[in-house]
């Protein structure tokens, strides 16, 4: 079980020297016990203190970092069986399967399909995460050269695939300053992966025919110093993949250290059917997959699966916000309309949208009201009269154009009262309600 507050308190300095950032170390203490403020903020705890606190601060599940630079993907670190007791804290990793099997022209095209397709929705830039390298020749140079390739034609993390450590070994010496995940190790092979592993410092996949296997063999790993570790427990079939995910979960929140490492999971391995394989690697995003490799990536699936892993992986407790301020769409001058809406980035996205498709440049006011939609943030109080105009005269928008006039969501059309007193010399319009009709409305807009 996490330390509680008073706990970590105890053992803090108490000197409330606020060093740290916050004015107390009960403060701090509270802060660390919540996961907002990191251990090394506080530069006075002694190193016995540090030890008992980084070892009861830690994660059920080990945080794994595979890749290096601004593409390397952190997985692992969760502390949760379900997303709403807390939240998700890593999404998993996609990636695309490539052998050294595979004729130039099939490789080529995977790297295509891996560099290009990514998305951008909501302000964020969705894409897979890394590529799989499968040495299925069994020929040395070969398994090289085609890590060469993967690593000039992309910056993302590669996984090196073979059980052969002179296959790994080739591979490594290709990419070792990416920092590859090697898998991986295996009752056969642990040893000298292990050492391939340590020696080149990258983290191991292992690979065993059960949990129980599984166990002896990341304790193995841990007693020889690494602790960069992911585990594939070997199940195949969906039924008994889905079972060995939760089982690992359970069994790392209950401090079961030999479980508590990211998954690796292989859909492909589960059938031959592309869509059954994008069906399966959904379940695995909810359940607890931490790196997912696909035999191959397909807009239709991929994108479908990107949207799901941003939607589960979302806090909960903080719904994805705009950037309060004016943001101008299309060009717009001093007699373009002027719109409000609030800084539900969902709802931003819409609005924004329609007003570019709307072809009429427009200033769009975005009002923070805590990442909450329109409807909801008025019934909470924040996006009401007394809320709005304060921010409406603070942000400008008044010496940027010359009618005065602001356009509300339609849902904000009881509030068009107030705002017309609160904001004397502006003539409140109420807008549609669906952003869907904003287009229309824009069109019969005149100053
Ligand atoms: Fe307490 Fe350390 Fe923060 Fe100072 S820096 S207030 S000693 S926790």
């Amino acid at each position: 079980m996490p330390l509680t507050g008073i706990q970590i308190f105890k053992l803090l300095p108490k000197t409330n020297c606020g060093e740290c950032g916050v004015p107390t170390c009960l403060a701090f203490a509270m802060s660390l016990a919540a996961g907002k403020a990191e251990l090394s903020a506080c530069p006075y705890i002694s190193e016995e203190a540090k030890a008992q606190l980084s070892e009861a601060a830690a994660p059920p599940i080990a945080t794994v970092m595979i890749g290096a630079g601004d593409k390397a993907l952190k997985v692992g670190g969760e502390t949760v069986l379900f997303r709403h007791e807390k939240r998700f804290e890593n999404p998993p990793g996609f990636a695309i399967l490539i052998s050294d099997a595979m004729d130039e022209a099939e490789v080529n095209a995977r790297l295509g399909r891996f560099n290009g397709l990514q998305y951008e929705r909501i302000g964020l830039t969705l894409r897979p995460d890394l590529v799989a390298v499968k040495g299925d020749s069994e020929d040395a140079s070969r398994f090289e050269a085609l890590v060469n390739k993967v690593k000039q034609n992309s910056d993302c993390g590669i996984i090196l695939m073979s059980s052969n450590p002179g296959i790994l070994a080739a591979g490594i010496k290709a990419c070792a300053d990416r920092k590859p995940l090697i898998y991986g190790a295996n009752k056969d092979n642990i040893d000298s992966v292990a050492e391939l592993a340590k020696t080149n410092s990258c983290p191991v996949a292992v690979k065993a025919s059960n949990l129980e296997e599984l166990s002896q063999l990341t304790a193995k790993l841990t007693e020889a110093g690494i602790k960069d570790i992911i585990i594939d427990p070997g199940s195949r079939s969906l039924r008994q993949a889905f079972e060995d995910q939760i089982i690992i979960r359970n069994a790392a929140l209950n401090k079961f250290r030999p479980l508590g490492f990211p998954t690796i999971v292989f859909p492909g391995e589960m059938t031959d059917d592309p869509m059954k394989e994008a069906l399966i690697a959904s379940m695995f995003v909810a359940k607890y997959g931490g790196i997912i490799v696909l035999s191959d990536f397909q807009g239709e699936s991929l994108f479908p699966l990107l949207v799901e892993r941003l939607n589960i992986y979302t806090d909960p407790q903080r719904p994805l916000a705009t950037k309060e301020g004016i943001y101008d769409i299309g060009g717009p001058d001093e007699n373009s309309p002027v719109l409000l809406t609030s800084n539900f980035s969902l709802t931003y996205f819409i609005v924004s949208g329609e007003i570019e498709s709307s072809r009429v440049p427009g200033w769009l006011l975005v009002k923070d009201t805590e990442g909450l939609s329109v409807v909801t943030a008025w019934a909470a109080g924040k996006f009401v009269a007394d809320a709005i105009a304060p921010f409406v005269k603070k942000c400008g928008i008044g010496d940027r154009v010359k009618h005065h006039k602001l356009i509300i969501p339609g849902y904000l059309a009881v509030e068009s009262g107030g705002l017309e007193e609160e904001l004397p010399g502006w003539e409140v319009l109420i807008g549609p309600r669906d952003g869907a009709h904003i287009p229309a409305y824009l069109k019969e807009w005149k100053p």
